[in-house]
């Protein structure tokens, strides 16, 4: 039997660091400093991530040479943006 489908957790269930919760997905979706929202995805309780970003950090995750720190796989959300200076 093949693995269920596992649904995209809702842009909803996002979340500050201050208000995330032991059972909530701590995958960081939008890193932006303090502002940083988290999946806040309902988790398992052995699990720190919703079983979506669970799969996608055990797929990203090298089984080889794992350094501490560097567990989160950020998702590219256009962070260069394109700010023109106002020159003459
Ligand atoms: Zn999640």
């Amino acid at each position: 039997m093949p693995e269920a489908e596992i649904p995209e957790p809702s842009p909803r269930d996002r979340t500050t660091l201050l208000r995330l919760h032991a059972r909530q997905c701590r995958f960081v979706v939008s890193d932006d400093g303090p502002a940083a929202l988290f999946c806040g995805a309902p988790t398992r309780p052995e699990s720190s991530w919703c079983p979506w970003h669970r799969r996608l950090v055990y797929m990203r995750a090298p089984t080889q040479g794992a350094k501490a720190g560097r567990g989160f796989v950020l998702p590219d959300y256009g962070s260069a943006k394109d700010r023109r200076k106002d020159a003459k």
